[in-house]
C-alpha cells in the first residue's frame, strides 16, 4: 500500500543557502514534506521564526551558548530543542524522521551524517565535505546499511539523473562541469592581490560563503571529483573537469558507446534540492526555466591547474589516498576562513594546503578516530602555517 504520510525532513543547517532553499520546498508542498528536524550552527534567531513557522517535532542550536534563548523563545509550542553538537546526531536518529538533508558546511557533517546512515536512514547529501574526508568509510557504512544517498549538489544530481534507466550500462567517464568561478580569467599576477569580497562575488550561484570562497579558488571542483568518485564509483582519472561558464550544463556522463548524456536547467539549487527530497518523481514546480533564445552560446574548456593550485593540490590527495583528503579538507577549512578574515593571501591558501599534504603522516584505510585525530593535528599545523 502506498504511504501517502508526508515524508518527515530533518535537515541539518537549516539556517544556511542550502537548508533556506529546502525550506522553501517544503513550504511549496505541504502535502509531500514535514519539516520534522531543524538545526543551526549559531543563527539562534533565524532557528527560532523557521521552528515558529514550520513547527517541526524538534530543534538543534550547535552553539549551546545559545540554548536558553532558543528554548525560551519557544517555550509556547510543543517543541523539543537541544543544543551541542552531539545532539545533532540524536536527532537524525529519531524513528519517525525518513529522510535526512545534510545541509550544514564542512568536517562538522561527518558524525551526523554517520549517525543518519547507521540509523538506516535516507541521505539528501549537501554536505560534500562528508565524502572528501571519509568517502571510504561512509560509502562502506551505506552499503552494510542499505542506505540510499541522493546527491544535492548540482553537478552530482545532474550525474544521477544523466544514470536515471542505465543501471546495466557501464559509464565510460564523467564530465563534471565548473563556472570557473569570478577569477575565471584572472592572471596568476592579479591573484595575487584578490579579496573576500571579490572571491564572495559569485557570477552564477548565490551560496554560503565558504563554498563560494572554495569556488573561487576551484577547491569545490576538486572537492566534487572525490564526491563523484565515491557516489558513482568511477575513478578519478574518468572524471574529468570541464570549465563551462554559462552554468547550463550540470555534468554528464559518457557511456561505452561515445554518447553523451547530461542534465541542463537554469543554475538554481531548489531543482536538484525538490528532486532529491521527491526522487523518484520530478514535481512540477515555477523555477527559472532556460531561455534558450537568450542563451547564445555554451562553451566549455580546460580548467588550468597552474592558476588554480587548489585543483591540483586536490588531485594530488586524491593519488595519495588514505587520509590525505581529510588532511586536504582540515587544511582548506582552516584557510578558507583564515582569507574570509583576511589573515591569508588568495594564492597562499594552495601553498598551506601543500605544505599540510607533505607534512602530515600517511594513514591508510583510516577509521573514524582516525579521521577525527588527522582533523584535528591538520588544523593545528595549517593554523601555524599562517
Ligand atoms: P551555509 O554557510 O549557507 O550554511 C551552513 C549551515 O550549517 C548553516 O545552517 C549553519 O548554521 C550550519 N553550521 C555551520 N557550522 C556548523 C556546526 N559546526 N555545527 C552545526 N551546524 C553548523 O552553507 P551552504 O548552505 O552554502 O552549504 C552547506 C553544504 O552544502 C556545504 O557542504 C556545501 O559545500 C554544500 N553545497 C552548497 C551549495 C549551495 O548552493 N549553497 C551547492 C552545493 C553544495 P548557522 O548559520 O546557524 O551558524
Amino acid at each position: 500500500m502506498e504511504n501517502n504520510n508526508p515524508k518527515k525532513i530533518c535537515i541539518l543547517g537549516s539556517t544556511g543557502s542550502i537548508g533556506t532553499q529546502a525550506l522553501e520546498v517544503i513550504a511549496a508542498h505541504p502535502d509531500l514534506f514535514e519539516a520534522y528536524v531543524l538545526t543551526a550552527g549559531r543563527n539562534a534567531d533565524l532557528l527560532i521564526a523557521q521552528a515558529r513557522a514550520f513547527q517541526p517535532s524538534a530543534v538543534v542550536i550547535a552553539d549551546k551558548t545559545q540554548y536558553a534563548k532558543v528554548s525560551e523563545a519557544l517555550d509556547d509550542l510543543p517543541i523539543q530543542v537541544y543544543a551541542g553538537e552531539d545532539a545533532l546526531q540524536q536527532v537524525c536518529q529519531m524513528d519517525p524522521v525518513d529522510v535526512v538533508l545534510t545541509a550544514l558546511v564542512g568536517f562538522a557533517g561527518l558524525r551526523p551524517t554517520i549517525a543518519a546512515v547507521k540509523a538506516g536512514k535516507t541521505i539528501a547529501l549537501a554536505n560534500k565535505e562528508t565524502l572528501v574526508v571519509a568517502g571510504e568509510l561512509v560509502t562502506r557504512l551505506c552499503l552494510e546499511n542499505r542506505v540510499a544517498v541522493l546527491p544535492v549538489d548540482s553537478e552530482h544530481s545532474a550525474i544521477f539523473q544523466s544514470l536515471m534507466g542505465e543501471d546495466d550500462n557501464a559509464i565510460e567517464k564523467i564530465i563534471l562541469t565548473a563556472s570557473g568561478g569570478p577569477f575565471r580569467t584572472f592572471s596568476l599576477e592579479q591573484m595575487q592581490t584578490v579579496t573576500a569580497a571579490q572571491a564572495l562575488r559569485h557570477p552564477n550561484w548565490d551560496m554560503g560563503a565558504k563554498i563560494t570562497i572554495d569556488s573561487a579558488t576551484m577547491m569545490n571542483k576538486g572537492f566534487e571529483v572525490i564526491e563523484a568518485r565515491w557516489l558513482f564509483d568511477v575513478p578519478a582519472e574518468r572524471i574529468q573537469v570541464v570549465v563551462h561558464p554559462q552554468s547550463i550544463l550540470h555534468s554528464a556522463v559518457e557511456f561505452e558507446d561515445g554518447a553523451v548524456v547530461g542534465q541542463m536547467g537554469m543554475p538554481d539549487m531548489k531543482i536538484p534540492i525538490q528532486l532529491a527530497l521527491s526522487y523518484p518523481k520530478r514535481l512540477k514546480s515555477d523555477f527559472p526555466r532556460v531561455d534558450w533564445y537568450k542563451l547564445s552560446q555554451m562553451t566549455f574548456e580546460a580548467p588550468d591547474l597552474e592558476r588554480f593550485p587548489c585543483l591540483a593540490q586536490a588531485y594530488r590527495a586524491i593519488r595519495m589516498g588514505g587520509g590525505a583528503p581529510c588532511v586536504l579538507n582540515a587544511a582548506n577549512e582552516v584557510v578558507n576562513l583564515a582569507f574570509r578574515q583576511e589573515r591569508c593571501r588568495f594564492l597562499q591558501m594552495a601553498d598551506i594546503v601543500a605544505e599540510c599534504l607533505t607534512r602530515m603522516p600517511a594513514v591508510k584505510e583510516p577509521s573514524l578516530e582516525d579521521y577525527l585525530a588527522l582533523d584535528a593535528e591538520t588544523r593545528k599545523l595549517a593554523t601555524s602555517l599562517l
